[in-house]
Formats: structure tokens, sequence, C-alpha cells
């Protein structure tokens, strides 16, 4: 089977006509971004772990947008992920990953190798925000840490002028915005909305698990945030009774592992007992082995 690095290699070699820079080491994608920088272009950065899709390829569009420039860094950050948690088995799709960016027009790629990131001899991270206490933090401890230390990292290698980020990971976006303003960061922080397939669940890498009978489960849980949306529209505000019929949609669908379902203050996180919009809903549950994570704002 082939190593990461030799598929790396491998695409470069040949790569499609539409096909991105791939850069692989820290240094090349300085140098290009630096050298873009004195020609006047504006940089635009998407931060992924690869396995795209749609939501990440709004994400680049986004950028397209606003930026001469599109980066988009593909690691899978070993970091983030909790030694139970799906680190190997998490999809590694490069080849396909850069012909859909060659498609969307994104100039430059960089995927490092997992010693480019963290060398030998690595000990330093970031202490996160208070934001990244509650809900993700309190299930996945650790994980923030992780996100935190390799988005400053990727901030300080690659200097772009905006970043783009999706509101899928909703606390991760208040995390880094967060980060980014204490750390004195000059990029820029967008958050962009969150990709669906029609059928209402949110795009993600970790969809790909599921089975056909789990992909139909999953299903509740968009719906489950569409009820709290539907229920605070009508007027209800007490966050217990919103939360109740909530799990009973997940548990419903026979979803029994629920890591949380939280009505909680936009910035802050901090859990509501009664609704005051905005507000945001949010969810995270087990479907079979699968941990699917989904929110929407209460206006
Ligand atoms: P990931 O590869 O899962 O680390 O995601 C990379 C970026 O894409 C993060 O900023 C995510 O929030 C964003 N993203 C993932 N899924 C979606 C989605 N369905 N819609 C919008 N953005 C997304």
């Amino acid at each position: 089977m082939a190593t990461y690095q030799s598929q790396i290699t491998a695409d470069h070699k040949s790569p499609g006509r539409a096909a991105p820079r791939l850069v692989t080491t820290c240094k090349e994608v300085y140098n290009a971004v630096i050298a873009a920088r004195a020609n006047g272009r504006s940089i635009g950065l998407v931060p992924t772990m690869g396995a795209l899709h749609e939501g990440h390829l709004s994400l680049v569009r986004a950028s397209r947008a606003e930026c001469d420039l599109t980066l988009v860094t593909i690691f899978v950050n070993p970091t983030q992920f909790g030694p139970q948690e799906d680190f190997s088995r998490y999809p590694r799709t490069l080849e396909k990953d850069l012909q859909g960016l060659g498609r969307c027009g994104v100039d430059v790629v960089f995927a490092p190798a997992k010693d480019e990131i963290y060398p030998a001899g690595f000990s330093t991270y970031v202490d996160p925000p208070k934001v990244a206490e509650p809900l993700e933090g309190s299930c996945r401890p650790g994980h923030f840490r992780g996100v935190a230390t390799v988005v400053l990292k990727l901030f300080n290698i690659i200097p772009a002028d905006v970043a783009y980020f999706g509101q899928k990971d909703y606390q991760q976006s208040l995390v880094i915005r967060r980060m980014a303003q204490d750390l004195n960061v000059r990029t820029d922080i967008r958050v962009c909305p969150i990709v669906r397939e029609p059928d209402g669940l949110a795009m993600s890498s970790r969809n790909v698990y599921l089975n056909a009978d789990e992909r139909q489960q999953a299903l509740a849980i968009s719906r489950s945030l569409n009820l709290a949306a539907d229920m605070v529209r009508q007027g209800e505000l007490d966050a217990a009774v919103i939360k109740a019929k909530m799990r009973q949609v997940l548990a419903d669908a026979g979803i029994t592992r629920v890591d949380y379902v939280a009505l909680a203050a936009p910035e802050t996180l901090e859990e509501m007992s009664r609704i005051d919009v905005p507000a945001m809903a949010l969810i995270a549950a087990h479907v079979g082995n699968t941990r699917l994570i989904d929110n929407c704002r209460l206006e």
C-alpha cells in the first residue's frame, strides 16, 4: 500500500491540467505566499483535514470570491484526536481532493507529512480559551488544544489575509476567533454557513463511515435541530421543554448515545435555561460507531 508521502509524490508528478500546485514543506508554502504578497496579491487560507466535500468547497469559493490566491491545507492533525478516536481510520483521499480543488480553481495545496508539522522534540501547545471548555471540550479532552495549536501554526506558516472556517464546527470557530484575537493573529477569520445534503444531513468527511441504515438514522440530528428552531419561532422559550423534545426525536430514530443536546449563548456557549434569541442549538451524537455534530442558530 502506498504511504501518504509516496502518494503525495506520485500525485505531484502527474498533475491534471487544472491541478493546483502541491507543496509539502513549510518553507515552500511560506515562500509561495510571500512571493504572491510581494506581487500585491491577497491570500485566502482554507484549513482542512481532506476527504473534501461540498462543505469544504464552499469555503474555497468564499476565498476565491474575496482573495486573489486561494491556498488549501490538507493535514489530518494527530494532536486533535483522542487515543480512542478515529485518527488512523480517518479518510485520506488526496488524489481525489486535488482533482476537486483543481476544478474549483485553487492555486496552492499544502499537504505536509506529520513530521513537517510536529518534528522530533515538538512540545509547545496553545492553551485554548474558555469557550473551548464546554460541549466538545468536555467530551473530547485535549481536542481544542490540538486544534488551536495546529491552526496557530498554520497562521504562522501561511501569513494569509483571510482564513475561512465552517459553522459546521461552531465551537471550533469560536475557539479560533478568540485565539486569533487574544494572540494578535493578523489573519481575518470568516465563518461560512453549513452545507447540507438535500435531505438535511450536514456534510462531513465522517459521513462515509455510515451504512445505509445509519445514514437514515443520522437525519434525526438535523430534524431535532429544526424542531428546536420551530419551537422557538412558535414562542416556546423553556430550554428544558425544547431539549426534551429534541432528545425524543433522536431516541425515536434509535440514537441512544447522545453526548449533548445544548441550547447555548452564541458567543460564550453558556447553557440557557430560558431562550434569549439569538441562541445556538447544538448536538453531538453517536450513530453506530460514528460521532456526528451539527448545530443551528435560533433567531
Ligand atoms: P475538516 O476537514 O472537517 O477539519 O473541516 C475543514 C473546514 O471545513 C472546517 O472549517 C469545517 O468547519 C468546514 N466544514 C466541514 N463541513 C462543513 C459543512 N458541511 N459546511 C460548511 N463547512 C464545513
